[in-house]
């Protein structure tokens, strides 16, 4: 197994130019994959499983930036809670109160996104902007400080229709920006994978998540 080292180096200097940050998804993937797009100058990897996450992590270099994108559930936060950078699927303040519950246990604020749900499809996790609101301005939610939501993730309806992907990220960073205004604190916009990373960097997005143009296929 190799990885798509053109592909890679392409990515990279896409990224670099548009002051995008490229997290390399490697679910399912092994170390040594992982360790391969890491000595070609890649440090931010994002998982899907908590415990494929922590093994990976054991074994692998300290410098690595760890993303969680996958679904999250309220009683393997503090499987990640020490080492994590971003978790960027957060869904609900029962969450958000499990992370800063463990950060406060490993003297940590956790960096958060919260996941907006933008697709047509029924199976997609996230909130709407409504309870992004609702979540954004709760007293209870400013009471946890050891928390830090710093932006969104958003993925879109898996179709060819353009114009429908366009649309829905188009979306997702007016609603970035308007919340920005407020939310002083806010740098991170997520949204953009193999298949559509490309219309995503164009509506706005500052970090795209790609796995198989990098890994190939699962
Ligand atoms: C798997 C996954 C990706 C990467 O998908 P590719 O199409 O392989 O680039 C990005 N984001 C999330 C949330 C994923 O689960």
């Amino acid at each position: 197994m190799t990885i798509h080292l053109s592909a890679l180096k392409q990515l990279k200097a896409e990224t670099a130019e548009k002051k995008v940050i490229l997290v390399a998804v490697s679910k399912t993937k092994s170390t040594d994959q992982v360790m391969e797009v890491y000595q070609n100058g890649q440090k931010v990897f994002g998982e899907n499983y908590v415990q494929e996450l922590v093994e990976k992590q054991a074994q692998l270099p300290a410098d690595i930036q760890w993303h969680f994108i996958g679904h999250l559930q309220t009683n393997k936060v503090k499987f990640i809670a020490p080492f994590i950078s971003v978790i960027q699927t957060v869904d609900s303040i029962n969450l958000l109160k499990e992370i800063n519950k463990q950060g406060i246990k490993c003297g940590r604020v956790i960096s958060c996104l919260l996941q907006i749900f933008i697709a047509e499809e029924e199976t997609k996790f996230g909130l709407s902007q409504m309870e992004a609101k609702e979540i954004l301005e709760s007293d209870l939610v400013a009471e946890f400080k050891n928390i830090a939501i710093i932006g969104f993730m958003g993925m879109a309806t898996n179709t060819h229709n353009h114009e429908q992907v366009k649309k829905e990220f188009e979306e997702l960073a007016a609603f970035y920006r308007e919340m920005k205004k407020k939310q002083t604190q806010f740098s991170l916009l997520s949204m953009g994978m193999t298949s559509d990373y490309k219309l995503a960097m164009n509506a706005g997005s500052n970090m795209i998540r790609i796995g198989s143009a990098i890994f190939g296929d699962r």
